[in-house]
């Protein structure tokens, strides 16, 4: 488990900018340690290095003084066995002798007998008498008086060292006594490789003995055994004490020269030597011991740096991590507070803000999600359990149901009853919508003012209609609120997931459109279907299409003229509305007016209307004929506040008087919403515009609103003068609604009429206009004055069949 998670966590570690921190750390303290390791190394080095040189340089000393004793040790015995020889009877005899070569043959044989090379007799005043080495008496003279100083007599300590023909020697002078001293004895005894090898026993030096010339190189004298390999030692060496390096064979050495002799141009020095190899193998081995010390504290000091920049780094790297959560929305998750140092404190605040935050982020989503109103789940939260819900039915194939509800004339209630009261027939709808009918798992939730949508999970069509119907029933009940019960119906639209659509808010959506269905076509309930949606499409096309025909001026002015019984007088025109489509040619207002008033569109219509009769208006009054223009007024132009106002304004501008405007309207469009018709009514009535009530008898007619009304007339509805000639019932009616409108203290219009007949009955019974074919079929406003001109008042007698019955 843990393996593969591995490298992901490294990966992560090394991208995280911490990592730096961290690393930074770890770096500077050991680049701070190698600084001092470095500088501790070097000091310890060169300590080590001077204690080496000082050690040589002592040792040399050393060896300068061992020789120096050794030389006047071996000068002492020397002396010893000279002052034996010098005693000898024979010997005494012989110099006494006076002969030169019994002399100088007692020198030989004494000579040879203690080992010296060379034996040279003089007289007190130094003078040679007799030598063995005769050429070079002078030579070994001098040196031997440069060795004793005059009085040979005195030892003292002097190593008492000479060259002699470039060779070195020890001197030894003694004074022959008989018994006063009568000459002085010098003998010469060679140094030998003895004198090495001993000096090399007793210190751990090397000797080579040097001479040179007249100031020339230092050449190695051939005695002892290190007198080949020193050959380079005489381009080296020169001034006496002076210590070098010489590397002779193999290894190094410190050089030093002691000087020993000199006489005449001829130099002897001896040349201590000491091997470096031990001292440097010493040296290395220290150094080693030093570097790996060095090296272990640095390993030490980056696993101690290392664990504590973690221990520094990782509570700030779980806080940037913290931090990165909290800047990706995660609220949820706690920030971690784990050491007791400054970080901690940084992380308790950041602790503080994150809930603080997520308290707000609870609350704001609350608000984003919670209807505040009803409680109820709000459109966005529908559609995340939507969504999820759309999910699980495709995987499990079950299908996922939708309902839509929408109240019917909510409208009207929150206008007339106040939207305090509209707000809690809204909760008592959400309250009634949880209870009971919907099963678990359900979700009722409230998308807009008055539309409510129900999720069911896992359910057809079949068993969402079921719920429907229901709730349906369910709301039918009257709800009590305060003191009034109100009654509630709702349309229902129902879409199914897989069949009617695929996503969330496309089943939202067919939902909302069977729901306008089920409303339009007052069935209550609706699944959709493919072609309501057509049947919508074809509205939203029809729309864009009137939008363009106001624009493009497509609209048509009919005029239908409304004529007095009585003398045939033309007193107004009906303004009727016509559409010259571009391609369907002139679409009958039935067409479209419907549709217009559905949408709302027919404001837009009625503006147009009222604007092109009172233009037209204007026209014939400037013909010298006063007309009235009757226009019809639909629900939604009563509910227009702002309709007296653009009427009146229209009727200022146009410098025409308000009682050349009838107002048709009709029963239907008040009773809609009274109250608010009611009040455009009478400002419209107040302004001066006459009124007219249209299509009379064909709603639920009530006498109680028509008194309410302030009217003028009132239109019979075409149905019944249409058939009145055939019909008695209708005869029947239009007489009584005659003699009622004059009761009211109405006008009386009869539209419909056809024949003769119908006019010649109407006025027979009194009725005040007519309006209908038989005077005039509606004609295009700039037809109207030349039919005006050539209107004659039809000259009609009563058929004999009706005069019976009148
Ligand atoms: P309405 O207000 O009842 O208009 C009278 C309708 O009866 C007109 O139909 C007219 O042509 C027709 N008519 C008149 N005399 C006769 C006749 O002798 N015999 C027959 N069979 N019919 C006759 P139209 O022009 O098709 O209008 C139909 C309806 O459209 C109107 O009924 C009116 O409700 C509405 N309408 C027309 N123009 C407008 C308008 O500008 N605004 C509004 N809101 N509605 C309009
Ligand atoms: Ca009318
Ligand atoms: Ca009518």
């Amino acid at each position: 488990m843990s393996e593969p998670a591995r490298p992901n966590r490294l990966a992560s570690w090394l991208s995280l900018p911490q990592r730096r921190l961290h690393v930074r750390i770890v770096l500077l303290f050991l680049a701070l340690l190698l600084v001092v390791q470095a500088v501790s190394f070097f000091t310890i080095r060169g300590v080590l290095e001077r204690a080496a040189d000082r050690r040589v340089a002592v040792e040399l000393r050393q060896g300068e003084r061992v020789l120096a004793r050794l030389l006047v040790q071996n000068a002492a015995s020397l002396r010893a066995a000279a002052e034996v020889l010098a005693a000898d009877y024979g010997f005494r005899d012989a110099i006494a002798s006076d002969d030169r070569a019994t002399i100088l043959d007692a020198l030989a044989n004494h000579g040879q007998r203690i080992g010296a090379a060379a034996v040279l007799y003089s007289d007190l005043r130094f003078q040679p008498v007799a030598s063995t080495l005769p050429s070079s008496a002078g030579e070994i003279m001098a040196q031997a008086r440069a060795a004793h100083g005059d009085d040979a007599t005195e030892p003292g300590d002097r190593p008492a060292v000479g060259l002699v023909d470039g060779r070195p020697y020890q001197l030894i002078t003694v004074a022959v006594r008989a018994p006063r001293p009568i000459g002085y004895v010098t003998m010469g005894f060679p140094l030998t490789a003895r004198l090495v090898e001993d000096l090399g026993e007793l210190t751990p030096l090397k000797l080579v003995l040097l001479q040179r010339s007249d100031g020339g190189t230092w050449v190695p004298l051939h005695i002892g055994p290190y007198a080949t390999a020193a050959q380079p030692l005489g381009k080296v060496l020169d001034v006496a004490a002076q210590r070098v390096t010489v590397r002779l064979g193999e290894d190094e050495h410190v050089a030093q020269l002691v000087p020993l002799a000199s006489s005449g141009g001829q130099q002897l020095a001896a040349a201590m030597l000491r091997p470096l190899d031990d001292v440097v193998t010493e040296f290395h081995r220290l150094l080693g011991w030093l570097l790996a010390i060095s090296v272990a504290g640095v390993a030490v000091f980056a696993v101690g740096s290392l664990a504590t920049a973690r221990r520094i780094t990782e509570p700030i790297k779980s806080l940037s991590e913290s931090a990165r959560r909290l800047g990706a929305g995660d609220y949820g998750t706690p920030v971690a507070v784990s050491s007791r140092d400054e970080v901690s404190v940084l992380a308790q605040s950041f602790e503080v803000m994150r809930t603080a935050i997520h308290e707000r982020e609870e609350r704001i989503r609350r608000l984003a999600y919670w209807d505040a109103l009803t409680g109820l789940p709000n459109r966005a939260q529908l559609l995340d359990h939507l969504a999820a819900a759309l999910d699980q039915a495709a995987q499990t194939g079950e299908p996922c149901a939708v309902l839509m509800l929408d109240l019917d004339r909510f409208k009207l209630v929150n206008d007339a009853l106040g939207h305090g009261f509209g707000d809690r027939l809204l909760q008592a709808v959400a309250q009634r919508l949880g209870s009971g009918v919907l099963r678990g798992g359900d979700i009722a939730a409230r998308l807009s003012s008055d539309e409510f949508a129900v999720l069911m999970p896992a359910s057809g069509a079949e068993t969402a209609r079921k719920v429907a119907l229901r709730l349906r029933q369910n709301l039918q009940q009257p709800l009590a609120i305060g003191d009034q019960a109100v009654d509630v119906s709702v349309g229902i639209g129902i879409a199914v997931y897989p069949d009617d659509a695929q996503t969330a808010e496309q089943l939202l959506g067919r939902a909302e459109i069977a729901m306008y269905a089920a409303k339009a076509q007052f069935t209550g309930l609706k699944a959709y279907t493919p072609e309501l949606e057509t049947a919508q499409l074809a509205t939203l096309s029809m729309l864009t299409e009137l939008q363009a025909a106001i624009e493009n001026d497509h609209l048509r002015l009919y005029l239908q003229p409304k004529v007095a019984l009585a003398d045939g007088r033309v007193a107004g025109v009906e303004a009727l509305v016509r559409w010259q489509h571009p391609g369907r040619g002139l679409v009958p207002p039935g067409l479209f007016i419907p549709f217009a008033e559905q949408t709302g569109f027919i404001r837009s219509i009625t503006a147009w209307m009222i604007e092109r009769c009172i233009a037209c208006g204007k026209m014939l009054k400037e013909m010298g004929e006063d007309v009235e223009f009757a226009i019809n007024l639909s629900t939604r132009d009563l509910l227009d506040h702002d309709l007296p106002l653009k009427v009146e304004r229209l009727l200022t501008a146009h410098g025409m008087a308000p009682d050349s405007i009838c107002m048709e309207i009709t029963e239907s469009a008040v009773m809609d919403d009274p109250e608010r018709a009611l009040a455009t009514i009478h400002r419209l009535r107040a302004m001066g515009l006459s009124l007219s009530i249209d299509d009379f008898g064909t709603g639920y007619s009530s006498l109680a609103y028509l008194k309410r009304l302030p009217l003028h007339q009132l239109k019979i509805d075409k149905s019944f003068v249409l058939r009145m000639e055939h019909d008695r019932a209708d005869e029947k009616i239009v007489r009584s609604v005659i003699d009622l409108a004059h009761h009211l203290d109405l006008e009386v219009v009869a539209e419909g009429v056809e024949t003769e007949q119908v006019w010649a009955m109407l006025r027979h019974w009194g009725c005040d206009h007519a309006q209908g074919y038989f005077v005039a079929k509606p004609m295009p406003a700039e037809d109207f004055p030349a039919w005006l001109a050539a209107w004659q008042a039809p000259q009609v007698r009563l058929h004999t069949e009706f005069s019976d019955t009148l």
